[in-house]
């Protein structure tokens, strides 16, 4: 028995009627740009957040770019991000001639909101938590030190769709939410996808200028935006997988309660405060010797991955930015403790089961 990290055959196999119809119909239609999916997928995305307005784009990392710049972020400011995060949290706000500005992590992988306000200053111009793995930042923390300081929240929730904490839905807590609909997300396209949620109606409307040239009609551009739609062939055959997130993410939490259950006193889980709800885009455990338990996974037919082995301030392309090593002692402590154990949703109890012995076996 073989446990794949992914499995993108089975997720068709079990849709695929759905899927050709979707895709038939946009054929059929042909309005490839800006389509009619596009719009019913924006709808039914918003609602599922709960937020007025929801607008799709290329990918996730565009998402976050185009939120910044409408906001008037560039050279000389900076936002502030964590660094055990994909790549796109940091050079999002690096491409647009910002400097992104890291705040350690906690325990539960994401921002510490006690360290948050030290690294406030002047230039100041976003906070950008990231909900990692699937679970939300502390948002009521995070957006009480926001207010307090009139800063802008755009929450990376790329891994996080409906997830909440203390009742706020990632995506609704700040301004802004940024998805990206990546094939290996919980919400996933064929191909690359994003959307940004809002309840602010003048920036939605901007946005929608942002990612498609800056047209305000036809023939009238307002300024120099993107060419960064979602495009309607993604956005039709996610309009067949959003119809299917519910069950995808109880799936996935039902496989994490095994773990858990069976994997608590062996390795440190990742756990579920009172006020959470987690996702569990990936189910990172924590633990000693992380090399060697993943190379006798491996050989036992167990696939895993390490999200993220080097922490962005770590990184070559990071250097400019004067970060060394020490600098955020709890990420880089993670850094090398992380393991993601496999948690797609077409796992069956028995796969699950086979992790869970052969990292009991390891530790024995
Ligand atoms: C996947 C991801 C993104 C964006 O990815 P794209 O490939 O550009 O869609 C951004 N932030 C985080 C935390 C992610 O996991």
């Amino acid at each position: 028995m073989r446990v794949p990290y992914v499995n993108f055959p089975e997720q068709f196999r079990q849709s695929r009627e759905e899927t050709m119809a979707a895709v038939e119909s946009v054929l059929s239609r042909g309005d490839f740009i800006q389509g009619q999916a596009v719009s019913e997928f924006e709808e039914a995305f918003a609602k599922l957040c709960g937020v007025k307005f929801a607008i799709g784009c290329a990918n996730g990392t565009d998402s976050l770019i185009m939120c910044m710049r409408e906001l008037g972020i560039g050279p000389r400011d900076e936002v502030i991000t964590t660094s055990n995060s994909w790549i796109s949290s940091a050079s999002s706000i690096a491409l647009i001639g910002a400097r992104p500005v890291f705040v350690d992590v906690d325990t539960d992988q994401n921002m510490n909101p006690a360290l948050l306000e030290k690294a406030i200053t002047k230039k100041t111009k976003c906070i950008m938590p990231v909900h990692l793995t699937g679970r939300c930042a502390r948002m009521p923390e995070i957006m009480a030190i926001a207010d307090k300081h009139g800063i802008p929240v755009l929450e990376d929730a790329a891994q996080a769709i409906c997830a909440s904490v203390a009742g706020i839905k990632a995506g609704c807590g700040g301004l802004f939410g940024s998805f990206s609909l990546h094939p290996l997300k919980n919400l996933n396209a064929t191909g690359d996808a994003g959307i940004i949620t809002t309840n602010d109606e003048q920036r939605a409307k901007k946005l929608r200028m942002w990612r498609n040239h800056g047209m305000r009609n036809r023939d009238e551009i307002d300024f120099w935006g993107y060419n960064s739609r979602l495009d309607t062939l993604q956005a039709a055959i996610l309009n067949v997988r959003l119809k299917k997130l519910p069950e995808v993410i109880e799936r996935r939490r039902s496989l994490a309660k095994r773990y858990i259950t069976a994997l608590n006193e062996v390795v440190q889980c990742p756990f579920e405060r009172d006020d959470e709800f987690h996702t569990f885009h990936v189910f990172v455990i924590q633990c000693d010797r992380r090399d060697e338990l993943q190379k006798f996974l491996l050989e036992q037919g167990v696939d895993t991955k390490i999200h993220y082995p080097i922490p962005i301030h770590l990184q070559r392309a990071a250097a400019e930015l004067g970060y060394k090593r020490g600098d955020l002692p709890e990420t880089e402590k993670q850094m090398s403790r992380i393991l993601s154990l496999p948690i797609n949703q077409y796992l069956s109890d028995e796969q699950a089961d086979l992790v869970i012995e052969k990292v009991r076996e390891f530790y024995s």
